[in-house]
């Protein structure tokens, strides 16, 4: 991770050191450079998401080699309250504690609403909006215990404006906003936090494939596909890496932040001052 970023936000590399993490959806994209963040500030991880068994083998791995914290694994999936609690579990009974739980597992679906498929809406209130409700009640008995926590959950821009085709995203995005400040509310008074993290376009593997398919269908150089398509809406015209999110997290996670709660808080590149 960006440690010289993380450094000029927090005045230290290691402010997690000693707490311990959930970050859904981390196999890949957004989740894994957030748990990338986290370890290497010190924070030992669950890494949770669908994956091929060897690359999440890898992932953790490297993870627990380059940064010298200890990470594990959890399958659960996010459609399953079940599976979810025994995802906390596995957090208290490996590492005795929980400090910080992320909600960034999610998935898209874009088409008209009337074409819209009803599972394809289900599954996506299920992983985008109904799982953050499970993690969250789960997780926050421990914190209470310890005497305080940080919840984040990843939104979207889509959480703060509305976009064609995209009802059932933008409908969880907004409603994990709601969710953000009532949950901030209700433990204000417990050092707990709860804030949500709206990103614009940011640079994953699913970029690259976009792209790709954005020229074929338009006819239009790489350039003109990612600054009239992809970034249409994004005024600074650049993708955010995950690198980034991962640096705001951590930031949103250690001491520095007590006082941030309840906020839902864009990285968007100026797409939501419009
Ligand atoms: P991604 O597809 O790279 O990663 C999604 C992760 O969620 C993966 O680890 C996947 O295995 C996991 N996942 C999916 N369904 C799951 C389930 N049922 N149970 C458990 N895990 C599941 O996506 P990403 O782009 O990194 O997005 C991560 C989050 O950031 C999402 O909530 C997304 O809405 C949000 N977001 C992304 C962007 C962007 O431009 N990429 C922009 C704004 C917000």
């Amino acid at each position: 991770m960006n440690v010289t970023l993380l450094q000029a936000m927090t005045g230290s590399a290691r402010v997690l050191n000693g707490k311990v993490a959930i970050v859904t959806g981390s196999t890949s994209g957004i989740g894994l450079g957030i748990a990338h963040a986290f370890a290497s500030a010190g924070a030992s991880v669950v890494i949770n998401g669908f994956g091929k068994q060897d690359e999440i083998g890898n992932t953790i791995e490297s993870l627990q080699r380059e940064t010298g914290v200890a990470a594990v694994y959890s399958a659960a999936d996010m459609t399953k309250p079940d599976e979810i609690a025994g995802m906390v579990n596995l957090a208290l009974e490996t590492f005795g504690r929980l400090d910080i739980l992320v909600n960034n597992a999610g998935i898209f679906h874009v088409g008209p609403i009337d074409q819209l498929p009803v599972e394809k809406w289900d599954a996506v209130v299920a992983i985008n909006l109904s799982s953050a409700f499970h993690t969250i009640r789960l997780a926050l008995p421990a914190m209470h215990r310890q005497g305080g926590g940080r919840i984040i959950n990843i939104a979207s821009a889509l959480a703060l404006v509305g976009l064609p085709l995209t009802s059932a995203y933008a409908a969880t995005k907004h409603g994990i906003v709601g969710l953000t400040k009532v949950v901030a509310l209700e433990t204000a008074e417990q050092n707990i936090t709860c804030n949500a993290i709206c990103p614009g376009n940011v640079w994953t593997p699913l970029a690259e494939e976009r792209i790709a398919e954005q020229m074929k269908v338009h006819g239009l150089p790489r350039e003109e596909v990612i600054r009239t398509i992809l970034l249409a809406e994004q005024p600074n015209k650049r993708f955010a890496m995950a690198e980034e999110i991962g640096a705001f997290a951590t930031f949103l996670a250690s001491d520095a932040a007590a006082s941030i709660t309840g906020a839902a808080l864009p990285m968007d590149g100026g797409w939501t001052a419009h």
